[in-house]
């Protein structure tokens, strides 16, 4: 398995205060990887380095094997990325939200935007107008998206917060179905621990700006919960 995504000793300040303090990790095909950590933890800041909207102080990021600051065009065109509100139309109907991102990307077909429809099962409500969705529906309109252009890298931060139950077991279907349809990798923020449980293979807990450890979700024993349940401030 090659990997889509990979940190090699991130580095990150803003001003004199270092924020991520040399991580160093990678996500491969069909893989879901947690990213667990507290509010302020610097998850946030750790995907707006992937996806190249701030420049790590030092350190490399390579997404299927382009460096993200010297080969952003051909790393980024392999990424979709979902955020916790991400933007649509609310006055547009779910299609036209799609077919307008569709025109974005460039060159996405009529085929893929009808496959993507199926893939976030909105296919009946696809024609009404986005403020007429739950949150739910938004956040799956959100992720068809980021799926557009077929990404092999999908990053999700926090994507099923303020959710409802069905929402949450409704957007964790369509991932988890993602992956073993395509092979895609995925990145999940997250300050839940149960989140990355259910959906992840790996997790690894960032503190302070600091990898404290890496763990397969279904080797994870009682102890470890209850560490990093500690930690999750
Ligand atoms: P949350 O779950 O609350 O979003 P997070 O783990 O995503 O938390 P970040 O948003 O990455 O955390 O923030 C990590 C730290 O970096 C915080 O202390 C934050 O105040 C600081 N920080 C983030 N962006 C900036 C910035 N542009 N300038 C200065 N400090 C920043």
């Amino acid at each position: 398995m090659s990997a889509v995504l990979e940190l090699k000793d991130v580095h990150k300040s803003f001003g004199k205060t270092e924020i991520i303090k040399g991580i160093s990790f990678d996500v491969k095909e069909g893989e879901i990887y947690g990213f667990l950590g507290a509010n302020g933890a610097g998850k946030t800041t750790t995907i707006r380095m992937i996806v190249g909207l701030i420049k790590p102080t030092s350190g490399n990021i390579y997404i299927n094997g382009y460096d993200v600051q010297k080969d952003f065009v051909k790393a980024i065109s392999s990424v979709g990325c979902i955020v916790e509100n991400p933007d649509m139309y609310l006055d547009f109907t779910g299609r036209e939200n799609l077919n307008m991102f569709a025109k974005l990307y460039g060159n996405v077909k009529k085929e893929r935007i009808d496959e993507v429809i199926e893939i976030i099962g909105l296919k009946d409500r696809i024609d009404d107008k986005v403020k007429k969705y739950s949150l739910g529906m938004k956040q799956r309109l959100g992720l068809g998206q980021a799926l557009l252009p077929n990404p092999k890298l999908l990053i999700l931060d926090e994507p099923t917060n303020g959710l409802d139950p069905i929402g949450i077991v409704d957007f964790r279907n369509i991932v988890r179905n993602l992956v073993k349809e395509n092979n895609t990798a995925v990145f999940i923020s997250s300050h839940i621990l149960g989140e990355i449980e259910q959906l992840c293979d790996k997790v690894a807990f960032i503190d302070y700006g600091v990898i404290k450890s890496v763990e397969l979700t279904n080797n994870l024993h009682l102890k470890d919960k209850e560490k990093i349940q500690l930690k999750v401030r």
